[in-house]
């Protein structure tokens, strides 16, 4: 079971660190199950605050994250909780911003409530953007309109539902089009007039250690998923623009999207250490490993450079400034491989897509996550983006032959037919506003998987571990570009 999973078994309890510690007499304490499970509590807290389950973006965030002391507890912590029964702890107040969150205008999404029908609106939540078996969320659903709270002072957002009754035309617009609301194709190439952006997953360069997404088996050869995205994300660019499609790139080069670096993120950092129960972390983690490296002030303040500060910059560009139709995340897996300096290939190799959804009631009450999530609800985000990630997926499947990664961890569910498709609340796939493909083909660490990747991108075949390959970015590039030829042939008008 991975650390993602220890710290959402723990809140499934929902009980708060001090009531629990209430209940434990002086001989539990002393057992290592419980000390477990009490770190484990403060993990939870600062996983939230750090939006772990946002932001932990590969199954690798789950698997390859540094190897971690919790991960033998938490089936004996979760028995130890059920055994105690505490009360419920107090919820955080709802007016709360994720880590680096901004307020969001609410007065924005009451024009775009008009769209769903409230029996549209339920649908959505009860298939796509609920947990499976989750509790309820904090809103309200009446006949007419939905009504969220913002914070405690404020009064609730009313958002009214589209009656059945509504005419199509008077929607209100929407900034990207979908398929069947483009241009006729009149005997042009299939993606004509269409913008998508290209996400290069991290960073890569100079930054792809402190990522932690650089693999390496032998001095003077590595993989770093952040280069291999770019490289595949130019790759993709060209087929695509010869299909007529427009394409632009959230980021060019190894270089971050963000001006903020850790340093300006160390008092964030600090603060959220110290509401989670660590008031006094160490500063550097060097010569740390494991979870003690993880309460540093470096670690955190690092992490929310590189997969918050950084994914809300990208946000911005894609939202502000590119404007496209669809955007397609680029993303290389990889199962978990042990310390960086000595990696552990994996027998494992697949491939799964993401689309946005499956909110747990504490990623909700957070108020940026509530917003957003009920943007992309009340767009109808949904509605292109999962049979869109179909088809893709679908194409990849098809080059590269992979069979289909399955979770077993209540942060993502299946949705739509295809084995290959899950929903999971990421901050990439939220705050992008239009549909976005998030991809994750290929186990880094899967030796053979390792060695193509290492060859680059290549045309024709070439001999690696004694048989004649493909490239694996080309294999990536050939099914995004069949699949999404395959959806827009069937969708667009003639
Ligand atoms: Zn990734």
């Amino acid at each position: 079971m991975t650390k993602f999973s220890v710290v959402r078994s723990l809140f499934s309890a929902r009980i708060s660190d001090a009531r629990f510690k209430s209940h434990l007499s002086a001989s539990l304490i002393a057992s290592r199950k419980v000390r477990f499970s009490l770190i484990g509590m403060r993990f939870f807290r600062l996983g939230l605050m750090l939006g772990w389950m946002g932001l932990a973006h590969d199954a690798a965030a789950q698997s390859a994250e540094p190897p971690s002391g919790l991960s033998s507890a938490p089936a004996q912590a979760g028995a130890a909780v059920a055994e105690s029964q505490p009360p419920p702890a107090p919820e955080p107040p709802i007016g709360k911003l994720s880590p680096l969150g901004k307020v969001p205008d609410w007065t924005l999404l009451q024009a775009k409530a008009a769209r769903l029908t409230r029996a549209d609106f339920e649908k959505a939540w009860r298939e796509i953007y609920a947990e499976v078996n989750g509790p309820p969320p904090p809103w309200e659903v009446s006949e007419e309109a939905l009504v969220v709270p913002i914070s405690s002072g404020a009064e609730p957002a009313r958002l009214p539902f589209r009656k059945v009754t509504d005419e199509e035309e008077d929607l209100p617009p929407r900034v990207w089009r979908r398929a069947a609301t483009l241009p006729p194709l009149a005997g042009r190439p299939v993606l004509s007039d269409l913008h998508i952006c290209l996400d290069p997953g991290h960073i890569g360069g100079k930054w792809a250690r402190m990522e932690e997404r650089y693999l390496s088996f032998r001095e003077g050869e590595a993989v770093c998923e952040g280069d291999l995205t770019l490289l595949t994300a130019r790759v993709l660019a060209e087929r695509l623009k010869a299909l007529g499609a427009v394409v632009s790139l959230v980021r060019d080069q190894p270089e971050p999207v963000t001006k903020v670096r850790p340093a300006e993120l160390q008092n964030t950092a600090r603060a959220l250490l110290a509401e989670s129960g660590f008031p006094t972390p160490q500063v550097s983690y060097e010569g740390l490993v494991g979870d003690a490296k993880l309460l540093t002030v470096q670690w955190q303040s690092e992490k929310l450079f590189y997969r918050v500060s950084e994914i809300h910059a990208r946000g911005d560009r894609v939202n502000d400034q590119l404007k496209p139709d669809l955007v397609l995340c680029l993303h290389l897996n990889a199962e978990a491989w042990g310390a960086a300096e000595t990696p552990q290939f994996s027998p494992q190799n697949h491939l799964h897509v993401l689309v946005n959804g499956c909110y747990s009631r504490a990623e909700l009450l957070q108020q940026d996550v509530r917003y957003e999530m009920l943007w992309r609800i009340l767009e109808g985000i949904h509605e292109e983006e999962i049979p869109l990630a179909t088809a893709v997926v679908e194409g990849v499947a098809r080059s590269t032959g992979l069979p289909a990664y399955v979770y077993t961890t209540p942060n993502a569910r299946r949705v739509g037919d295809s084995p290959y498709v899950y929903a999971r609340n990421l901050l990439a796939n939220r705050i992008y506003r239009c549909p976005v493909v998030y991809l994750e083909p290929f186990v880094m660490n899967h030796e053979e998987t390792y060695r193509r990747l290492l060859a680059g991108h290549y045309l024709g075949r070439t001999l690696i571990q004694g048989r004649l390959q493909t490239s694996a970015i080309e294999d990536y590039v050939r099914g995004v570009v069949d699949g999404l030829t395959d959806y827009y042939r069937r969708k667009r008008r003639p």
